[in-house]
Parts: C-alpha cells; sequence; structure tokens
C-alpha cells in the first residue's frame, strides 16, 4: 500500500506545524488506524481530548519519516567544491532526532561527523542535513551511523570519514531495562580512519570520547 506523503512539503522542505485545524483531514486511511489503536489502548476517540489526535499522529508520523522522501544527492547537490585542503573536517555535535525500528519509540542524541578531504570539500550545513535524511526513518542506530559515512564517501570521495553517534533509546529508558541514563555510542570509520591510528585518536580527541 503506497501512501501519500507529499501533503507536509512546501518549497522542497517539511513543514513542522504538525498542529490540527478544526475541519482538517490529513490522511484518512492513516487516521484511521490511528483511532484504532486508540480503541485497542482502551481509550475512547471520541472523547475531546482526543478528538484531532489521529489527525496530529498521522502529521507528526508523516514528518518524523520525511527522509525516506530525501535524497543525499538532494542535499549534496550545487554543496560540493573543489578546494586544496586535507586537514581534518570534524563537525560535532550534530542533534539529531530517529525512531528505532523495533519499537517505533524515538531514540535521538548527537552524531559527530569527521572526513579528511582529498581536495573535495562540502558545505558544513549539509553534514548536518545528511544525518537528518537517515534520521528521519524507522532506524537502527548502528545502520544510522554506517549510513552517514557511507554516503560522506560516496559524494566527497575523501582519504576517510569516521561518525560517532551517541544516543539515548525511548524504548530502553522509558522500560527501565537498563540504566535510566545510558547512553549508546556507535562508531563507523571508513579509509584513513580505518588504517590510521593516529587519525581515528585526533578524531576521538576532538569529540572527547575517551
Ligand atoms: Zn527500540
Amino acid at each position: 500500500m503506497t501512501k501519500p506523503r507529499r501533503q507536509l512539503r512546501t518549497n522542497g522542505h517539511y513543514a513542522t506545524n504538525l498542529d490540527a485545524g478544526p475541519q482538517e483531514v490529513y490522511d484518512s486511511d492513516f487516521e484511521a488506524l490511528v483511532r484504532q489503536m486508540l480503541v485497542r489502548l482502551g481509550e475512547d476517540p471520541a472523547r475531546a481530548g482526543l478528538q484531532r489526535t489521529p489527525l496530529r499522529v498521522a502529521k507528526a508520523l508523516d514528518f518524523l519519516t520525511s527522509g525516506y522522501e530525501m535524497s543525499v544527492e538532494e542535499v549534496v547537490r550545487d554543496a560540493v567544491f573543489e578546494e586544496q585542503c586535507e586537514e581534518m573536517v570534524v563537525v560535532k555535535d550534530i542533534e539529531f532526532y530517529s525512531m528505532c525500528e523495533h519499537h517505533v519509540l524515538p531514540f535521538f542524541g548527537k552524531a559527530h561527523v569527521a572526513y579528511l578531504p582529498n581536495n573535495r570539500v562540502i558545505g558544513l550545513s549539509k553534514i548536518a542535513r545528511i544525518v537528518d535524511v537517515f534520521a528521519r526513518r524507522l532506524q537502527v542506530q548502528e545502520r544510522l551511523t554506517n549510513q552517514v559515512a557511507d554516503a560522506l564517501t560516496e559524494a566527497l570521495r575523501p582519504q576517510g570519514v569516521g561518525v560517532v553517534v551517541e544516543a539515548r533509546h525511548l524504548c530502553m529508558v522509558m522500560r527501565g531495562v537498563e540504566k535510566q541514563h545510558s547512553t549508546a555510542v556507535t562508531s563507523a570509520m571508513r579509509g584513513t580512519f580505518t588504517d590510521d591510528a593516529r587519525t581515528r585518536a585526533e578524531l576521538l580527541a576532538l569529540i572527547r570520547i575517551p
């Protein structure tokens, strides 16, 4: 079943206004499913507080999975340029929000992305947008980390790429299965970041991961 996914788009970007207008219908099939879910949870979807909830949930989930509609090519287009630069570029503390594919619950944290250019660089803000392309999907943290590393490798053909992601998973912390404040850390190293311990150490020192 294909779902209309374009409604939130304006000027090529997803709107973040997830409010519900009084007579608004966003995606009637999806909203019917959410209504069923509410009943299943023991709720009354007709009560005042829940009447517009199916609409809001449909919009929110559409936004939170909008990465399926975005491509790295689209993001990096016109943003890669030739530059005599072979020093490490690091963008750290990129905030991201994603949803775990096992529980459809949020996981969120920070991504640190580094690359060693091979005379091609990319606009720094684009790196955060590449993270969003993959974060705004149903994900597992390990795959998210690898996809960001591979996308940057593909786009820049650099000497190496290093990506470290730190995140808290609500499916863990809300259920109390792990310590409440536990953080999962994943990394993906490519090229010189794999081959050269000093390059990797430089990255980890810059983002202060012991
Ligand atoms: Zn989960």
